[in-house]
């Protein structure tokens, strides 16, 4: 006997029929003897559905928006969840299974304050093992919590892996299973390259470096605390009869693995990771003196907004470029920072911004060992005659700012260029 957490996504969970699959399998989980946490998402289009809600009322609310406007959009967004969890507590105790539902407070799974963006601080655990010994299935909320103030919070647009994967963390669970729409993680997003293929296994850092690359198939910081506390983790599909042997089920998909297996051939580039939610800032003409990055970057960061890429230009006659990538959401408010904060003071030429760039970044730990791995990249991309706006890099990837309009084609073409699509000998071939 096992405690084992399983995460449905919004698809899986999309309609009464989908539930009573969802709540088939979960039963199929406890009919082998297993003590089953269960953290579903809100139903596909649901929190899309209540965000525009809010936006008909206030068109600017975002996570650009005021704290007391986030506070609102959190407690808005959180309902989807609210619904599921119910819905699939019914969909149990109507098969005969024991089950009970609890919101993020009700745990509590603690954040901080940070609305739309919170994160988990602690999650208390005694209400769910009491649950659990006394035989009943747990549903826990995903996507959301409560911060130390009792307001409720969410974790960022697709949270609910997070929450299960911290759960599993917190419960020490023998594994987390994140049930989704695909069988695993791919090469790349197979909705844009359908030669992309499903890799058996995935090793943390390339999974984290996906993740934080734009791949969506897990949110980022489910993965950080996969790390973290070594959660087995496997991403495998919903979308299967949920009768196939249990035995089966439960190698499926892609498991992320944590220990770097020496006499694995391991792929150079292991996927292609790309996001559109990123936008483009230069600030022009800065007079090229030490502490301008802080001047210009400082308020951004006073103002909570996260910067991703950098670059600084080579100087002319004292004067330089300075460009930056933050996300889209933060556009409007990054180009009111500088252009009422920073230009003044700065004495700089002018703020530009492009909010319609993306970024498509290769990612692989054998990076590591192989050289002109970039260049291939590089020239791939002029081959297809698509112009590189910033370039990126760490040990274990490459990324390139592109115009926006460029990015399928940019994704299909290193996808291939890399062979993607061929099984390498290796372990990180689909079975
Ligand atoms: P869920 O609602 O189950 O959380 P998501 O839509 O958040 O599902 O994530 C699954 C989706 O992630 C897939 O449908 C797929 O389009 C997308 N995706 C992006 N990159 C990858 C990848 N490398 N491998 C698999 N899926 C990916
Ligand atoms: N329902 C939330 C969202 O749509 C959380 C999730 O699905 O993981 O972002
Ligand atoms: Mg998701």
């Amino acid at each position: 006997m096992a405690l084992i957490v399983h995460k449905y996504g919004g698809t899986s969970m999309g309609s009464p029929e989908r539930i009573r699959s969802v709540a088939q399998r979960v039963a199929k989980w406890v009919r082998a003897g297993h003590q089953l946490v269960v953290v579903p998402s809100a139903m596909s289009g649901e929190t899309n559905r209540l965000l525009g809600l809010a936006k008909e009322l206030m068109p600017d609310a975002s996570q650009a928006a005021s704290a007391e406007a986030r506070r609102e959009l959190d407690a808005i967004a959180a309902t989807g969840e609210q619904v599921s969890v119910g819905l699939l507590a019914l969909a149990l105790q109507a098969q005969g299974v024991p089950a009970v539902s609890y919101a993020g407070w009700q745990v509590p799974i603690e954040t901080d304050s940070s609305h739309t963006k919170a994160r988990i601080t602690r999650i208390d655990d005694q209400r769910i093992r009491s649950d659990l010994a006394a035989g009943r299935v747990v549903i826990v909320t995903g996507f959301q919590g409560v911060d130390p103030q009792g307001h409720v919070t969410t974790l960022g647009r697709g949270g609910s892996d997070t929450s299960a994967v911290a759960v599993a963390a917190a419960l020490q669970a023998a594994e987390c299973l994140i049930y989704t729409d695909v069988d695993g993680v791919y090469t790349t997003d197979p909705r844009i390259v359908p030669e992309a293929r499903r890799l058996h296994s995935i090793s943390f850092e390339e999974m984290l470096e996906m993740a934080s690359m734009g791949s969506k198939v897990l949110q980022i910081r489910s993965v950080e605390f996969a790390g973290k506390y070594r959660v087995p983790t496997r991403v495998l599909s919903s979308f299967t009869p949920w009768d196939i042997p249990l035995a089966e089920e439960a190698v499926s998909g892609t498991l992320i693995t944590f220990e770097e297996d020496e006499k694995m051939e391991q792929a150079v580039v292991a996927g292609i990771a790309f996001n559109r939610d990123e936008a483009k800032i230069t600030v022009a003409g800065v007079p090229d003196k030490p502490g301008i990055a802080f001047q210009i970057l400082g308020p951004v960061a006073d103002a909570n907004i996260d910067i991703d890429v950098i670059i600084q230009n080579m100087s002319h006659d004292g004067r330089t470029d300075f460009s930056f990538t933050v996300h889209r959401n933060d556009y409007v408010k990054t180009m009111d920072v500088l252009k009422t904060r920073v230009l003044p003071t700065l004495g700089a030429r002018d703020v530009l911004g492009d909010a319609k760039i993306c970024k498509v970044s290769i990612v692989g730990i054998g990076m590591r060992s192989h050289v002109g791995v970039a260049a291939r990249m590089f020239r791939t991309l002029s081959e297809e005659g698509i112009n590189i706006q910033m370039i990126t890099t760490s040990e274990i990837k490459t990324s390139v700012v592109i115009d926006e309009k460029y990015m399928e084609l940019a994704v299909r073409a290193l996808h291939k260029a890399f062979e993607l699509e061929q099984p390498s000998e290796g372990a990180l071939a689909a079975g």
